[in-house]
């Protein structure tokens, strides 16, 4: 039986946090914003939110294949923003899916979009609906909405050991594809922080960016090859390590958001499973001078798996606000070799910047588990699921990322701070949090990676968190940098995406989706107009 997830938040039914966890950040918080109690808003039951009827007729062949109960069709109607759910809290769904359908072969996704194109429904291809972008969410101008879930396709199909890569199918999300992995000497690890509630066929169609700070940052240094079953034919393209003919067609599909087909499967690169690690964290006295470190590190080749620079205040608890310190989560990791010459050097670069290394965690064989580095690892897989209780209090947590180029960064760091902060102000009529961290660098720049923290009120807190996000994503496109490294473009995104493409490009793309869909029926809205 398929485990069931929060319809109207991160992670799973059955798991919340614990009491004395929410004790914990609420003290934070109020000590924070200087508020005496919180008003707590009941989340959210099923049978409180009111969808209008489905407006479509599943053939009695597709039954088996095709839900449209209450249930099926709300969990499928957002994403896991906070905006999405904040809209949950509201009880607003007025444009859920009319139906979801759950194809367990490619016939079946043949057979669907066929019904689909007769009955002049739109289509939302659905992995494991963990968009932050509105990329699965189902608008107000579609006359017939049906999801495609990939749940049911979920299977490692086949593993090439000789030269490391697995054919895998789309709907399989992160934790049940290393476990099919789990018998043989690979792995994948691409752990992106939604990996437990995400899909294979999500991370290809959004480009996701994984575990993997330098090098192996997106999905797209995975994969091999793709299938995707469009409305026009099914596309596969051929498995080579590398390949100069032409445009690649694996670039096309890859970063689709589901606009061109589904992608049923693809042969990603697989990689041994680690069996040395080198771990740290060290401290800066500011951001800056740790910037400086990671761009020397990676500059000089050295690859890190785990390069997170991040603001103390964020990343480690009982720093005060005001302090401006940094510190980097440094990690290495080979199934090959031992990583002491990269961590002494990597040491050597952060010293002649100022920094200082936790000795302690490198002594330490679970260092990745101990110190800043384990509380920063503890903070990365347990945030998503304040998100939810933040909603109920009327609290903003949301966040935004984009990237820049080393020598554009400082004075764009800068700007991207102080609007971040005055769009708060601005919206809220009071002052919030804004802190910035590396997730993903490169040799020429670094992934900005910005959280938002703010009271809200109530009555109006959509509007305030949409007018801040507005704000930010479009001088973050106005200052030079991207709509988004890694978190997609998706319905929410595009407005800002629009200003950064060329329309040149835009054209062509339209050119490619009217071939591959020519009745326009692929999540229209995503990416381009319809
Ligand atoms: C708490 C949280 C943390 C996150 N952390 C990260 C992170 O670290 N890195 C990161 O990159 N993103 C992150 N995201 C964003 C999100 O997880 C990614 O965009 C992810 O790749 C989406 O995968 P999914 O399977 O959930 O896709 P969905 O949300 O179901 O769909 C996303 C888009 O892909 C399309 N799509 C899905 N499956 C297919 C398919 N098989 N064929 C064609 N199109 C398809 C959909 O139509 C939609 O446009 C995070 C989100 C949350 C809520």
């Amino acid at each position: 039986m398929t485990r069931q997830k929060k319809f109207y938040a991160w992670g799973y039914a059955d798991e919340e946090l614990t009491a004395d966890e929410i004790r914990s950040w609420e003290g934070e918080v109020a000590r924070h914003y200087n508020l005496a109690s919180f008003d707590v808003s009941p989340p959210p039951q099923a049978d409180q939110i009111a969808l209008r009827p489905s407006r479509v007729v599943v053939p009695a062949a597709l039954q088996p294949l095709v839900r449209t109960d209450h249930f099926a069709r709300l969990e499928h109607s957002y994403g896991k923003a906070w905006f999405d759910t904040c809209r949950m809290f509201m009880r607003s769904v007025p444009n859920p899916p009319d139906a979801v359908a759950f194809p367990e072969t490619e016939q079946d996704i043949i057979r669907v979009l066929d019904w689909c194109a007769q009955s002049g429904a739109k289509v939302i291809p659905y992995g494991g609906g963990s968009s932050v972008v509105k990329g699965i969410e189902p608008t107000e101008n579609f006359e017939k909405v049906v999801t495609i879930s990939m749940r049911c396709l979920d299977k490692v199909l086949e593993v090439d050991p000789m030269s490391q890569a697995a054919r895998i199918q789309g709907g399989v999300y992160g934790p049940h594809l290393e476990d099919q992995l789990r018998n043989t000497p690979f792995t994948m690890r691409h752990y992106m922080q939604a990996y437990r509630c995400s899909t294979l066929g999500g991370w290809i169609a959004t480009r996701s960016g994984g575990h993997y700070a330098t090098l192996h940052t997106h999905i797209d240094d995975f994969v091999e090859s793709t299938r995707t079953v469009t409305p026009t034919g099914t596309l596969e393209t051929r498995r080579l390590p590398g390949s100069g003919a032409g445009p690649s067609p694996d670039r096309m599909i890859i970063g689709s958001e589901g606009i061109l087909g589904i992608i049923t499967e693809a042969w990603v690169r697989l990689r041994k499973k680690p069996r040395f690690r080198a771990a740290t964290s060290v401290r800066f006295k500011t951001f800056h001078a740790g910037a400086d470190a990671v761009r020397g590190i990676a500059q000089a080749g050295l690859y890190p798996a785990n390069c997170r620079l991040l603001e103390a205040r964020e990343g480690l608890p009982d720093t005060p606000w005001q302090s401006e310190e940094a510190v980097l989560v440094l990690t290495f990791e080979s199934a090959d070799h031992l990583l002491d010459a990269s961590m002494s050097r990597a040491l050597e670069i952060c010293r002649d910047c100022g920094g200082i290394a936790d000795e302690s965690a490198l002594e330490d064989e679970n260092s990745h588990r101990s110190g800043a580095a384990g509380a920063w690892r503890n903070r990365f897989i347990r945030a998503p699921y304040y998100t939810e209780h933040a909603v109920a209090r009327g609290l903003l947590a949301t966040t935004f990322e984009t990237s820049m180029t080393w020598e554009r960064f400082h004075d764009f760091h800068a700007t991207i701070m102080q609007v971040s902060r005055d769009a708060i102000r601005q919206a809220t009529g009071r002052e919030g949090t804004v802190t910035c961290r590396f997730t993903h660098v490169y040799p020429d720049g670094p992934c900005l990676y910005f959280t938002l923290g703010g009271v809200l009120d109530k009555r109006v807190m959509l509007d305030q968190c949409t007018s801040i996000l507005t704000t930010c994503m479009m001088a973050t496109v106005d200052h030079g940098g991207t709509t988004t490294h890694h978190h997609a473009v998706g319905r929410f995104h595009k407005p800002f995406y629009d200003k950064q493409r060329p329309e040149l490009f835009a054209r062509a793309l339209r050119a490619a989706k009217r071939e591959l869909d020519p009745r326009g029926m692929m999540n229209p809205g995503v990416l381009i107009d319809p």
